[in-house]
């Protein structure tokens, strides 16, 4: 077979000219431009709160030609966040974002690296992220862990590990009847998520009584006893570090002496109270008894303040993990040298075999500010979820649950009649989103929506928290009691 024939001006193709900048001077121009834009935008952070959308905005981000790209990312892009970046913003539990970030972006894109395997220097930076949290953690040199998206995806691997752990064979027999998942009444939606994408069914998770926010142990124990006694297979008990709805912590001691005498998995839910390992006393203390679970979920993107997405699926045996996750067909074999070498690969250790570089994120952010600054800074996020408890109360609210970590929940209308309260306490919450640059969520506690504030937030000072509680109470007291 003849070669086929060079076309005229294939040179010029071959260098892919379509697809990169035609001058790469204007480029260069026009990028420093917008890294400084960036950077004025996350140094002046508090002069950039969140902003409804505009109404054209599906307008302005509609896909075609003809637009300047810098002017479009500067105008229409960068104003239009979630918010989350402000010294204010408390909603939901979402991490603030930190100026490491950017450069570890810019790096990252020019790497443009595939982190499932082989012999290259980003998976070697992914094992050292791994190798301090696992020490943070308190595990052994046996563990192994992996970047993932979220504590979602992280509680998917870590209860799929459990299954495999629990029924060997699982991998070909696919999954087996009678397996039981065991969870506080508070555990987070990303339990229930994942017991339904595991094919186990919702009616697999017992959902155990709590006794001051913590899974009572002695209910724990008898249930796990009938459900043996019945001939189900407990496989799991999911523990949180951190509830969603009120910081709350379950006893992670005691929870692991209950995994150990009866032999079941422990997984804690750690997404953002396992940092709690990083704070000075008394919440330190919290996560005693973490460093005894079989896997913890923990993001970096809430309260290690990385951007996101970027989570943690820490096993305590490599072996468990592994038994899970590992199959690598011939096309993916691995070598003694070249490209192609590398152990382990992190595509044997979840679900995605692409994987974009996470690990520079945090390893940036450490660098950049060395441990010390994040104990610093979780410490203060807590005592400002106190500062906020004490003068909701010094003002007349109600706190409506104990704040023991970073989360503050409270009704700011007790002197309302009781049918009146969520309505006002949800009407504040849109208030002040809209005219205060502040953001709290609301939750339900005892049949009342309440102001919800979950600081995970490195930009909050002692006086955004002041303000914000005086904003509360000037709205509150707008509405006189009857
Ligand atoms: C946020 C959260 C999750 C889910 O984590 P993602 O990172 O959002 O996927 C799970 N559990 C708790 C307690 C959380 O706060």
């Amino acid at each position: 077979m003849s070669e086929p024939p060079e076309q005229p001006g294939s040179e010029r193709q071959s260098d892919g000219a379509a697809l990169t900048p035609d001058d790469w001077e204007a480029f260069r121009n026009g990028a420093h431009q917008l890294l400084d834009r960036c950077i004025n935008q996350m140094r002046d952070s508090e002069d950039h709160p969140w902003q409804a959308p505009p109404s054209d905005i599906a307008k302005r981000y509609a896909i075609g030609p003809d637009r300047d790209l810098l002017s479009s990312l500067t105008d229409d892009v960068l104003p239009f966040h979630g918010g989350n970046t402000h010294p204010k913003f408390w909603g939901w539990v979402q991490g603030s974002g930190l100026a490491s970030d950017l450069l570890a972006g810019m790096v990252t894109a020019t790497l443009n690296a595939n982190l499932g395997g082989r012999h290259h220097g980003a998976n070697e930076m992914e094992r050292a992220v791994v190798d301090w949290t696992r020490q943070q953690m308190g595990f052994g040199p046996q563990a192994s862990g992996v970047l993932v998206t979220g504590s979602s995806q992280a509680t998917v691997i870590a209860l799929h590990a459990a299954r495999v752990h629990c029924q060997p064979d699982t991998r070909s027999a696919g999954s087996a009847q009678g397996l039981t998942v065991y969870a506080g009444e508070g555990v987070h939606n990303a339990t229930l998520k994942a017991v339904e994408l595991l094919g186990l069914g919702r009616s697999a998770l017992r959902l155990v009584p709590q006794h001051e926010g913590a899974i009572d142990t002695g209910v724990l124990r008898q249930t796990i006893a009938q459900d043996t006694a019945l001939g189900l297979r407990p496989m799991a008990i999911v523990a949180t570090a951190g509830s969603v709805d009120t910081g709350s912590f379950d006893d992670l001691s005691a929870l692991a002496d209950t995994a150990r005498d009866t032999g079941v998995w422990l997984h804690v839910d750690g997404a953002f109270g396992a940092w709690t390992r990083l704070a000075a006393d008394p919440w330190h203390a919290l996560t005693n008894g973490i460093e005894r679970a079989d896997s913890i979920a923990l993001d970096f993107h809430k309260w290690m303040y990385v951007g996101y997405d970027c989570a943690m699926a820490l096993l305590a045996d490599k072996g468990a993990h592994r038994a899970a996750f590992a199959t690598r067909p011939a096309y993916l074999k691995g070598a003694e040298g070249g490209l192609a070498a590398g152990e382990p690969w992190f595509c044997d250790y979840g679900t995605d075999l692409s994987r974009g570089n996470r690990a520079l994120r945090v390893w940036c952010a450490l660098q950049m500010f060395g441990r010390d600054a994040f104990c610093t800074a979780i410490t203060r996020n807590c005592a400002q979820a106190k500062l906020m408890a004490d003068l909701v109360e010094a003002r007349g609210m109600e706190l409506m649950a104990p704040v023991v970590s970073n989360v503050c929940v409270f009704n700011a209308a007790p002197h309302l009649p009781a049918d009146e309260q969520s309505a006002l306490n949800s009407k504040i919450a849109t208030a002040l989103q809209i005219e205060q640059q502040t953001v709290f969520s609301t939750t339900t506690l005892a049949g009342v929506t309440c102001l919800r504030a979950a600081i995970t937030n490195h930009r909050t000072d002692d006086h955004h928290i002041r303000e914000a509680i005086n904003a509360v109470q000037a709205i509150a007291q707008a509405v006189p009691s009857p």
